[in-house]
């Protein structure tokens, strides 16, 4: 960490992956969505699931369509995307050290959100933890595209801070660090399961609470 702490003016997270485990997405994109194409359709799971799959590969993690749970639902003829989400609320899950992270660093530092998933993700995502953030961004939702080096300006623009008095944290190495860094945010890539070899990167978020309070 260079500079002062007290230089920060907001830290930002990424959701999923980072606050919260992919389970609820998991249980959307693969669960719900390949059991109710089976059905409609009329294959086994498996089969169902294998199509989907393909489906999903042929538009990829860089369009937004991918992360558009509503446009696969119309793609596949499966109706109605909100109903079927509010069933698996029930399904997000938030890390161990989330609650007492974000509740600490809010008493000195004002909390932001900047994830690639769609508003209507982030309605199910952070229910339970809401309240401790001031702003929302979804890049998909609120300006059309993936966590880029724009996304990142135009939400200090929207924050009215400079790049370097926000940190940002996530699980996505291009999203999440060498996107946001390129601004000039101080980025921290989370590796939670400590694959990358990356020795600056941060195993949990009580890393980053310790960096900043110590
Ligand atoms: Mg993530």
């Amino acid at each position: 960490m260079t500079g002062r702490k007290d230089d920060i003016k907001v830290i930002s997270f990424d959701v999923e992956g980072t606050i919260v485990t992919t389970d609820f997405s998991a249980a959307i994109w693969f669960e719900m969505i390949p059991q109710r194409y089976a059905e409609r359709y009329g294959l086994e799971f498996d089969e169902a699931t294998r199509r989907i799959r393909k489906e999903y590969d042929s538009v990829g993690d860089q369009r937004l369509e991918w992360y558009d749970v509503q446009y696969w639902f119309t793609r596949f003829d499966l109706g109605r995307a909100d109903i079927a989400m509010e069933a698996l609320q029930d399904r997000v899950i938030y890390y161990p050290e989330t609650r007492e992270v974000l509740h600490t660093l809010a008493k000195d530092y004002h909390l932001s959100v900047a994830s690639g998933s769609p508003r209507p993700f982030l309605r199910h995502l952070l229910r339970d933890v809401e309240h401790h953030f001031r702003n929302v961004f979804s890049s998909t939702t609120d300006f059309q595209q993936v966590k880029t080096a724009d996304f990142y300006q135009r939400m200090c623009r929207r924050l009215s801070v400079k790049p370097r008095q926000i940190v940002h944290i996530g699980d996505n190495r291009q999203f999440d660090f060498t996107e946001p860094a390129s601004v000039g945010i101080r980025a921290f890539y989370l590796d939670r399961e400590g694959k990358s070899g990356d020795a600056a990167s941060l195993r949990h978020l009580g890393q980053l609470a310790d960096l900043l309070n110590g």
